[in-house]
């Protein structure tokens, strides 16, 4: 049997691992931060019906600038962005890989500040870029002293800075991202994927003005309830939507993805209207850990990363075996859970109880 190494693949790859949080099914998946309530009935029809006319054209190719999406969705964001600050693709990962395309590549560094989100590192592996991670402060805490010189060390062509931080829910203060701008000549992609869950008034889009090498990577797959349809979009200078256009295939967001995104984008009050249910979950979860004796740390986003948990590993599976998949993300002695609805956090909270309560 051939095997990938037998294979002439990229030294470079040599070795890798692929991106793999584990898909079971379960009743309760609460390991990948999606928003775990279903679409309404009402709003998955007008999807449907956008979908059907769709595919009327569909033995032709789709719009290559997905204009109408592209409107929609500077109209979501506001800060007064227009059509041409705004790039989408298939989910917030594909933008990332483009920025990486465009502003990465060998001989060039990409800067992020761990334990922070997984598939930086890998696009930096897969586009042969140099990939430094600089440890956060105390409670994973970022500020503009630290990011300041850590761009200063190592002279990036790319800093990433998640906001909130996946895996840790840290909010990230707008200073620390004004300090990154003026401390580099590269660009500064904040991955603001888990915005919507913050109450905090730190979103990176009220700096964009006069920042042409600030890009704010935003995604429907969270807040939106949308990550099965894969969009991904950023805002930004329009020179950098020019630079996407020279990495992006052609027609790479399918005529049924931008159906789709248009249709849940034009219901956006609606699908947003979990989010303060999940941030009420979200502050229920915290609480409750706490009262377990565990660590939580402060989250931002639509997951706690909870430590004080003596064999995670151990934890994790007796979670799955009540039907309950939570992430172990290799950070000693945590884990990560994904608030989900009123009666699934209820279910993770009492199996915590059961399992580490008595300690
Ligand atoms: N950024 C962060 C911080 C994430 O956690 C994720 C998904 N887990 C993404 C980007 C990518 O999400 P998507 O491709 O679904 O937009």
């Amino acid at each position: 049997m051939t095997e990938l190494n037998d294979l002439p693949i990229r030294d470079s790859l040599r070795g890798r691992t692929p991106y793999g949080a584990p898909q079971l099914h379960v009743p309760i998946a609460l390991n990948v931060n999606e928003n775990t309530h279903e679409i309404s009935e009402d709003i998955l029809v007008d999807i449907i019906q956008r979908i059907a006319v769709s595919l009327k054209d569909i033995n032709r190719y789709p719009d290559r600038e997905f204009t109408a999406l592209r409107e929609q969705l500077a109209t979501y964001v506001g800060h007064g962005m227009q059509a041409d600050n705004i790039w989408a693709a298939n989910g917030s990962n594909e933008i990332l890989q483009q920025m990486f395309m465009a502003f990465g590549g060998p001989g060039r560094k990409s800067l992020s500040f761990s334990p922070t989100y997984s598939m930086y590192s890998l696009i930096a592996q897969s586009t042969d870029t140099d990939y430094v991670e600089v440890p956060r402060l105390d409670r994973y805490e970022l500020d503009a002293e630290l990011v300041t010189k850590a761009i200063a060390e190592h002279n990036p062509d790319i800093v990433l800075i998640c906001s909130p931080n996946n895996p840790t829910g840290t909010p990230v203060a707008i200073e620390v991202i004004e300090a990154a701008y003026a401390a580099t000549n590269g660009v500064v992609v904040v991955d603001e994927a888990y915005s919507e869950f913050s109450l905090n008034e730190n979103s990176a889009l009220t700096l964009l003005e006069g920042r042409p090498r600030l890009v704010v990577s935003k995604t429907m797959s969270k807040a939106f309830a949308f990550a099965g349809a894969r969009l991904g979009y950023l805002a930004a200078d329009p020179a950098i939507c020019d630079a996407m256009r020279l990495v992006r295939l052609p027609y790479h967001l399918s005529a049924l993805t931008q159906a789709a995104a248009e249709a849940a984008l034009s219901h956006s009050a609606e699908m947003l209207a979990t989010v303060a249910d999940i941030r009420d979950q979200r502050d229920r979860l915290y609480v409750a850990l706490q009262d377990l004796g565990l660590d939580p740390y402060v989250s931002d986003a639509n997951f706690v990363l909870v430590g004080g948990i003596e064999n995670p590993s151990k934890t994790w599976q007796d979670l799955l075996d009540r039907g309950i998949l939570v992430r172990d993300i290799g950070i000693p002695n945590t884990l990560r859970i994904t608030a989900g609805t009123e009666a699934e956090t209820t279910a993770v909270i009492e199996a915590l109880t059961e399992l580490l309560g008595a300690k």
